[in-house]
């Protein structure tokens, strides 16, 4: 098997249709034997239907992994990833917004410029919320102050992948997985293409702003630590300023006999203020610890179908 395409799908019979006709016609001009893996993500609708009569019907090989609910996209990536046998790997959305007629020229590029991974970076964010888009860009721009590997702004999970890439990808086991950071943490000489941004042919966005303000949360802490040096460096400097005060007012009072109350009291509460938020963090960090010494699976799955059909081109 030369090409393995991961599709996670949560609720897309009506990209599905479209996604197979494109990924099918590019795959064909590309002569390569290759297999498609759905995964599906505890979809509500008829996706799993759809997927199994693309099985049945269709002439290559094609597997599907159906979860028992929905685990989310990264989980299903994950599934699809370990289940994969290519000696290149690539994951793929169904919406058509991962353009599958980029596929040769990552080919193309992976040999000529030897590289490991061929990744693919939308360099404009056209038919997104501006408000979803402004945000991306701080989160881009505050992730990479801190962390050690650079997270690429627009870049997509869609990459051309190495099978030692991918066998890189899978040691990481970590339950809250966080797909962008991981991707180049492994490292590896990757390359980026560049294209403008394509709405998704049929059905809607499995994102909404705060599912999406999760993942960045779950990004930070996944790959930084530098929110708990922030709490005990403005925890030090709010205690040295708090010395500060209190002897200016120590010094005032026995001056001129006179102590302002006011002043205390506003820095009482802003004292408490700042340690919940520095029990905030420190619970989001103590959180998701808990849930990897929990050692649940990522995932399950209720059944895995595998088409008949073993290798095409
Ligand atoms: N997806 C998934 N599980 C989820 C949410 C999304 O498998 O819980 C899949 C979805 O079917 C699609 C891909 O992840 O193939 C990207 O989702 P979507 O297009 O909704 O995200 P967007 O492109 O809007 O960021
Ligand atoms: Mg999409």
């Amino acid at each position: 098997m030369e090409l393995s395409i991961v599709v996670p799908c949560y609720n897309e019979e009506a990209a599905l249709p479209a996604f197979f006709e494109e990924i099918q016609r590019v795959l064909h001009t590309m002569h390569k034997s290759y297999e498609l893996i759905f995964v599906n993500d505890g979809s509500k609708d008829r996706t799993m239907e759809v997927l199994k009569q693309f099985a049945t019907t269709a002439n290559c090989a094609v597997r599907i992994i159906d979860f028992s609910r929905n685990f989310g996209k990264e989980a299903a990536m994950l599934a699809g990833l370990k289940a994969s046998s290519g000696d290149y790997v690539t994951v793929m959305d169904c919406d058509l917004q991962d353009p599958p007629s980029l596929l040769p020229k990552m080919f193309e590029e992976l040999h000529t410029q030897e590289v490991d991974v061929v990744g693919s970076r939308r360099v404009t964010r056209s038919g997104e919320p501006p408000i979803r888009s402004w945000f991306a860009r701080r989160f881009y721009g505050l992730i990479n102050r801190f962390v050690e590997v650079e997270i690429v702004d627009g870049a997509r999970d869609f990459r051309l992948m190495k099978r030692v890439v991918v066998n890189s990808i899978l040691q990481l086991c970590e339950y809250h997985r966080f797909s962008k950071g991981i991707f180049v943490w492994v490292g590896f000489k990757t390359v980026y293409l560049e294209y403008e941004n394509i709405e998704r042919v049929a059905g809607e966005t499995k994102w909404s702003f705060w599912k999406l303000f999760r993942y960045a949360i779950d990004g930070i802490v996944e790959f930084t630590n530098a929110p708990l040096a922030i709490c005990t460096w403005v925890g030090s400097i709010v205690m040295g300023i708090s010395i500060l005060s209190a002897l200016y007012h120590l010094v005032s009072w026995m001056i001129y006999s006179y102590l302002a109350t006011d002043f205390f009291a506003s820095m009482m509460f802003f004292l408490l203020g700042l340690n919940l938020l520095g029990i905030g963090i420190v619970g989001e960090y103590l959180g998701k610890t808990y849930d990897e010494v929990k050692k649940r699976p990522i995932y399950i799955i209720r059944e895995e179908i595998v088409s008949k059909q073993e290798v095409s081109r």
